[in-house]
């Protein structure tokens, strides 16, 4: 097969040798409430004081879907959701901070957008400072893999949390709702990546499979007119865990679903981030990274 000619992020489709330039869409990205966590527990060689942790969530705008949004951060619900015993020891555990003018749905809102206008929503994991706000959005098909859901969905009501799961948060439909990416899309081989979900056939969108912080965890692969951005979730919280292969603190495996998936997926991303150093490769809570992305308003031309 024949290296991608015209495509920065290096993408040969298995089934036809013809390469395609990915079709560009546009991304902002902000975050929606944060939570606590000490650096040295979210990176080996780290200082012992706490580190926010943002709840980053992006809008896409795709020239023909419109509006997706990739994960939806956190809402005042978690509170809710928190509110007694045992899922009050994870509110203890994460310190989280949410107002509502900060959820997506009040962000979009100010912007014009209405949540009821939000047809699609790309679910990276089921981590409640993820999923928070899908209750918000009705009208939305959600995207996840099939080993996300049903992980998540054979977890138990009363130890969901220990695994960074809050059920109070998830739409009762949610099954119905969500479309299994690595079942209905097509699937196309990366290089560095492997395979990865074409999520919209159209080459604007690739999910790729980035498990081991939790189950079926996916990252999202995309182009905008400025550069290429891979979105990574939670495969690594700091940018130092790619760049130079430090892991987290051993600590973390309690709540991690698999180590090695983990180490294999990081050492994907280290790969892929030396390759191609001209792409913005995006952990969801790495303030370094994310700082210089995020805007006070939404501006779908800056990124
Ligand atoms: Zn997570």
């Amino acid at each position: 097969m024949k290296p991608s000619r015209n495509l920065s992020v290096g993408i040969n489709k298995t089934s036809n040798e013809h390469d395609e330039p990915m079709k560009k869409v546009k991304l902002y990205l902000n975050y929606a409430g944060h939570c606590l966590a000490k650096e040295s527990e979210a990176i080996q060689g780290g200082r012992g004081q706490k580190i926010k942790f943002h709840a980053l969530w992006g809008l896409i705008e795709h020239p023909e879907k419109g509006w997706i949004l990739y994960d939806t951060g956190y809402t005042e619900r978690f509170y809710e959701a928190t509110r007694s015993y045992p899922s009050k020891i994870y509110a203890q555990l994460v310190k989280t901070t949410i107002e509502e003018k900060d959820t997506v749905k009040a962000q979009l809102e100010a912007h014009g957008i209405s949540a009821l206008d939000i047809r699609h929503v790309i679910i990276t994991h089921f981590h409640a400072d993820h999923v928070g706000g899908l209750l918000d959005f009705p009208n939305a098909q959600f995207y996840a893999s099939r080993k996300a859901l049903e992980y998540t969905l054979d977890l138990s009501s009363i130890f969901a949390f220990s695994k960074g799961v809050l059920k109070e948060l998830l739409p009762t439909d949610l099954s119905e709702r969500t479309i299994l990416v690595d079942e209905v899309c097509p699937k196309t081989s990366h290089p560095i990546l492997g395979e990865m979900y074409d999520l919209f056939e159209d080459e604007s969108l690739y999910l790729v499979p980035l498990p081991g912080h939790a189950a079926g965890q996916m990252g999202v692969l995309l182009e905008t007119q400025q550069r290429p951005y891979f979105l990574i979730a939670d495969a690594c919280w700091l940018k130092k865990s790619y760049e130079e292969m430090v892991f987290p603190n051993p600590i973390v495996k309690l709540f991690f679903h698999s180590w090695s998936d983990f180490k294999a997926s990081l050492q994907k991303i280290h790969r892929y981030h030396q390759a191609h150093p001209e792409a913005c490769v995006v952990p969801t809570h790495c303030a370094e990274t994310t700082a210089p992305l995020v805007q006070a308003k939404i501006d779908l031309d800056v990124l």
